[in-house]
């Protein structure tokens, strides 16, 4: 049977390189939100398109990698050590990625900031450009090209330079923030305008969508409508696609022996006491600074429950040669030191706090046997952290406390306790109450979260974001 042709393109492939040899390749497959997402979806025919995470000069190293990874459908694109520099660690995650999140642009007011600026902004509109050559070479009519996040902006604009008639859509895994605070970005118009060369546009909140339009019709005057933004009778669909997570593969990771091996050995451990669960990736949008200070107010204000809860933080090391990244580690370490020596005992201590990951089937294991997860997160596009626990609690039904700036929010408020992150007193309350939650209320709101996460899955997401974009290109061409 025919199947449509569907080009991923991400800035990583879902497979990490390393090289053994002359012509040799170890490649690894990363199971991330969007692997699974796709994996799920049997009508499409995928190939992905991205940066394998490696640099390879010599040419005996691109063509075997390319091979290598053609059979994981997977298509390099080769970028430079300095293109990296100036593109990925610089435009991407030290100027998009904290505006995104409301972090503000780089404060240091010299003239080298600002030159900077522009040449890490030329650096990614080139290495945007690298994507769409590599796109070009295996387009064939009528094949779908699903952009992805913050790092390739100027795509849809590159590809409909080289054809217009290809479907474009675009997707932003992050917020998108207020119209306020993205004007403050000196190349606001021109990543807005390449965005809009896109069929669809997609966000993952409601609000990220509003966002995205009044920044369009504040900044480029141009008319925004319930569907989308108009220019020139050329409509940019924009809308909203709340990803979702493979909830199958965690409700029946559950039930495998190595998991419940995990069980029980962490059941044992924390015998007699109520188990709190942070996953974070070590990054200042996460508020774990915050949620530990919540959670030593709990203590303080809860002297009864001192001896009986233990907070597990797992930590994931993230971006650990940026100076912020090490100075909000050592914050970190300083305040859990505080709190496990002002509370700890001879034989326990209140707060694990572990700076590494966990494998897939220890994590389920911890989801599954947690009583309460907390989650503070300043800023989240989703957070599927708070998804994949709902999914392991089908026995446990455990509370769940979600900050109101997650994406997850949006979607799970209904059944979780949102809290303001910052208000370290709410926090500190919404633990004590989540922890004395009456069975009744836990069931009734885990019930509520379970329905939701089992039924919007990532396959959906996908299914639906396409079939927009199939819909939207079929309209546009009824409309000329
Ligand atoms: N994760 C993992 N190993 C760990 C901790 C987390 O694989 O030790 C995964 C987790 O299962 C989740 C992802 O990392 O799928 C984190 O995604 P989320 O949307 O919560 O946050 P992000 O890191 O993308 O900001």
């Amino acid at each position: 049977p025919f199947k449509q042709r569907l080009l991923v393109v991400a800035n990583r492939l879902p497979v990490s390189a390393v090289r053994k040899g002359d012509a040799s390749w170890q490649l690894e497959v990363t199971v991330g939100g969007l692997v699974s997402a796709l994996l799920g979806i049997t009508d499409f025919e995928a190939k992905w398109i991205g940066w394998a995470g490696v640099t390879v000069r010599d040419e005996i190293g691109r063509k075997s990698l390319t091979e290598a990874l053609a059979e994981k459908r997977c298509v390099p694109v080769f970028l430079d050590e300095n293109l990296v520099n100036l593109y990925y660690n610089g435009y991407c995650n030290n100027i998009l990625w904290p505006l995104f999140h409301y972090l503000g642009l780089p404060q240091e007011d010299s003239l080298a900031t600002i030159w900077s600026f522009q040449s890490q902004f030329e650096a990614y509109k080139k290495a945007n450009q690298l994507f769409a050559d590599v796109v070009k070479e295996h387009y064939q009519d009528g094949d779908i090209v699903w952009c992805h996040d913050y790092h390739l902006m100027f795509l849809p604009k590159c590809l409909k330079e080289q054809n217009e008639n290809i479907k474009v859509g675009w997707f932003l895994h992050t917020p998108f923030p207020s119209s306020e605070i993205y004007r403050t970005m000196p190349s606001r118009s021109e990543l807005l305008i390449a965005v809009l060369a896109a069929d669809v546009v997609g966000f993952h909140t409601y609000d990220y969508a509003r966002h995205f339009v009044s920044a369009c019709t504040r900044i480029l005057g141009l008319e925004g409508t319930p569907e989308g933004v108009e220019d020139q009778g050329r409509l940019t669909r924009v809308a909203a696609f709340p990803i979702g997570i493979d909830s199958d593969r965690f409700v029946k990771a559950i039930e495998l022996p190595q998991v419940k091996n995990h069980i029980k050995e962490f059941q044992e451990r924390f015998d007699g006491r109520k188990v709190m669960l942070g996953v974070d990736r070590l990054d200042m949008i996460k508020g774990i600074p915050q949620k530990l200070l919540a959670f030593e107010k709990f203590l303080e204000d809860n002297p009864n429950w001192q001896d009986k809860v233990v907070f597990v933080q797992i930590a994931v090391p993230t971006r650990t040669d940026v100076l912020e990244y090490q100075k909000l580690t050592c914050q970190v370490h300083e305040i859990v030191g505080r709190i496990n020596g002002r509370f700890g005992t001879l034989t326990t201590v209140p707060i694990h706090h572990l700076d590494r990951s966990f494998d897939y089937h220890a994590l389920c294991a911890l989801y599954a046997i947690t009583d309460v997860a907390l989650i503070t997160s300043l800023r989240d596009g989703m957070n599927l952290v708070s998804y994949e626990f709902v999914a392991c609690q089908a026995s446990k039904k455990g509370a769940l406390i979600l900050s109101e700036f997650a994406g997850a929010a949006q979607s799970l408020g209904a059944g979780a306790i949102l809290v303001n992150p910052w208000n370290v007193t709410e926090v500190a309350f919404a633990i004590a109450y989540a922890l004395n939650m009456p069975s009744e209320e836990r069931e009734k709101r885990h019930h509520h979260n379970y329905v939701h996460v089992t039924t919007h899955t990532s396959q959906e997401w996908a299914e639906t974001f396409i079939s927009e974009l199939n819909d939207m290109v079929v309209e546009a061409q009824l409309r000329t």
